[in-house]
């Protein structure tokens, strides 16, 4: 095995949204290399559909206060609402920025960037919904990701695609570097910076059911905790709404911002019952909620699912403004959108959690503030927090472009401060033992039924509806699983692209986090946002109106939410 040592300046890990939109801030005067463990335009931003929030008025008047507001009232009200402030009144500039950048965003009649209905997105305070997400068509990740890749090459950004990174290096206080494990060459390498930034995504694929591309396994969430850091709010996790059925892939939001329709067996518009003031365009948990609701008390179809009805759109419509969706629902179902209705269920999406961090991006060590120097986090995987207990559609792409941009430049003036030292090569000799020893591992188990039996679990344990008996279960099953994990062979011997080593190392990160999201939820004796626990079903300000905090060791804390205009009140829409 050949390892190499590299310096840069910065080191940015994650090719999505966040680690390009960081990069591109701070490429300029900077030695600044991206890791990616697939190649950069396959992260899974590439797969956003929606569209990107920002109150720029162009369809209907729109205020920030406006998106502040629903933002807060859409996390049940446990976002910080400090950093939601900075992340709102800046989308503007990031809509022209992108557009300044080349992203080809669709246009209105007289031709200013169109935008349209998204749920939990009103007026006034929640009055009625407004028009306030920013698309190109139902490819706006694909677009944005792919101007920002050509940003960061016009920078001259150093890439390191397909190397996966094995862990983070921490010497005399301070995050210094990575190791990777180069897949196309089986090399390992050490990776020294001045500073570093976790731009990894979610973890969807701890879910058997889920719109979340194999890559989301939510490895930089572990590398941080396997590093000395907590983890926060990890209960609450998102399930959109509109998966396809029976496939979890993604039906976008865009389909109801468009005038779709969800309908039961009986035909009837069943969010009319439970969101009667903006109906379809209800917060997700609460549409999530609803549609099991409804499958619960049989008025489903047969194998749990309702329908998403865009028939009365008209075929113009449904081929300009939902192309792509249209498209994969005839490839994999093929059903006709523009005649038929599409079977939909809830798929896991997004989490909400993450590593904590300030609204710089510098990583939080605990629940006092202290930093932990040099390393940063932003994007899916940080917690900043703007998004609490659930993330209003269109939301994240902001998150992304907002706290890559501010974590960039934080980056750039942190490394102006230090000086570059060499750092050991402990690090790397830890990782080439690692992977000896899992060549080395006899055992009957496999990988592949280890995660099925995790996906599954995390389905019946951890999803919409929880309680305590069934999350206590859950955690039990889980730390059998971990137990299992250590007997696992890895048949594949082989040197090039060796998948079966990365899906190894990549489920044991997924079982330490379901562990976590698990116990999060466990503590968590009240119902908010997407935690939504049967044997506590209200919402409990008095003794829950804070953020989780668990530390390697499974020890939990608890932060304070951060409450500046809005008053916590009951969420009707
Ligand atoms: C189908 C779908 C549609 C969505 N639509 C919308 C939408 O319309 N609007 C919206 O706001 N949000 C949407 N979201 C959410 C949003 O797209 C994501 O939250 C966001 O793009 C995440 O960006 P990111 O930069 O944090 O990470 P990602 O884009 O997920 O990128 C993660 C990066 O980390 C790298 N990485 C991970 N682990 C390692 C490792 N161990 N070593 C090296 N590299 C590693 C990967 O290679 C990848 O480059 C959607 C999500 C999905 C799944």
């Amino acid at each position: 095995m050949i390892s190499t040592n590299f310096q840069h300046g910065i080191i940015i890990v994650g090719a999505g949204l966040a680690g390009l939109r960081a990069a591109v801030e701070c490429a300029e005067n900077t030695d600044v290399a991206i890791v990616s463990k697939v190649l950069p335009t396959r992260s899974h931003s590439g797969a956003a559909q929606g569209g990107v929030t920002a109150a720029i008025g162009n369809e209907e008047e729109d205020r920030w206060e406006w998106h502040m507001f629903d933002t807060v009232k859409g996390s049940d009200y446990l976002a910080d609402q400090d950093a939601v402030e900075i992340m709102v009144r800046d989308a503007p500039r990031v809509i022209y920025e992108l557009e300044h950048m080349g992203v080809p965003f669709s246009r209105n009649g007289d031709g200013r960037i169109a935008q349209r209905y998204f749920g939990g997105h009103t007026r006034d305070y929640g009055k009625k919904p407004v028009k306030r997400a920013c698309h190109a068509s139902d490819r706006t990740g694909r677009v944005v990701l792919d101007t920002l890749y050509d940003q960061c090459l016009r920078h001259k950004v150093k890439f390191y695609p397909e190397h996966y990174v094995l862990s983070l290096v921490h010497e005399d206080g301070r995050y210094v570097g990575v190791v990777t494990y180069d897949l196309s060459s089986g090399d390992i390498n050490l990776l020294a910076a001045g500073a570093l930034l976790l731009a990894t995504g979610g973890c969807g694929r701890i879910f058997k059911t889920t719109s979340n591309g194999f890559a989301s396994t939510g490895d930089g969430l572990n590398l941080a905790h396997m590093a000395g850091l907590p983890l926060m709010d990890m209960e609450f996790i998102q399930f959109h709404p509109t998966g396809l059925y029976p496939l979890g892939i993604l039906v976008s939001e865009a389909a109801r911002g468009e005038g779709g329709i969800l309908r039961n067996s009986l035909g009837e518009r069943f969010m009319e019952r439970y969101a009667p003031t903006v109906k379809d365009l209800a917060a997700r948990d609460v549409v999530s909620r609803a549609i099991l609701t409804e499958v619960q008390q049989g008025r489903g179809f047969e194998g749990g699912y309702v329908h998403l009805d865009l028939t009365h759109l008209g075929e113009e419509k449904i081929l300009e403004k939902l192309w792509e969706i249209t498209s994969f629902v005839r490839i994999y179902l093929g059903i006709d959108p523009v005649h038929e209705p599409i079977p939909v269920y809830p798929t896991c999406h997004y989490i909400m959690g993450g590593i904590p961090t300030d609204t710089e991006g510098r990583v939080l060590r605990d629940e006092s503030g202290t930093i932990a120097k040099g390393l940063y986090a932003a994007g899916e995987c940080a917690c900043v927090s703007v998004h609490g207990a659930n993330r209003l559609g269109c939301n994240s792409l902001l998150d992304t472009l907002v706290f890559g941009r501010r974590a960039g430049l934080a980056m750039k003036e942190d490394i102006a401060k230090i000086e570059h030292h060499p750092i050991s090569d402990e690090p790397l000799e830890k990782a080439k033992e690692l992977i000896g020893s899992l060549f080395d591992n006899k055992g009957p188990e496999k990988i592949d039924i280890i995660r099925r039996n995790m996906q599954s679990l995390m389905m019946d344990h951890c999803s919409l509806f929880r309680s305590e008996d069934s999350l206590g279960t859950g955690l039990e099953e889980i730390r059998l699983l971990k137990k299992r994990l250590k007997n696992i062979e890895i048949v594949n011997k082989g040197r090039y692209f060796n998948y079966e080593l990365m899906e190894a190392i990549e489920l044991g990160h997924q079982l330490d986090l379901a562990e976590v999201m698990l116990l999060s939820a466990f503590r968590r004796q009240e119902s908010r946002g997407a935690h939504f626990r049967e044997d506590y079903p209200a919402r409990d300000d008095n003794n829950f109106l804070k953020h989780t905090l668990i530390f390697p060791g499974r020890e939990v804390r608890y932060k304070p939410v951060a409450v500046t205009r809005f008053r916590p009140e009951a969420r009707v829409y």
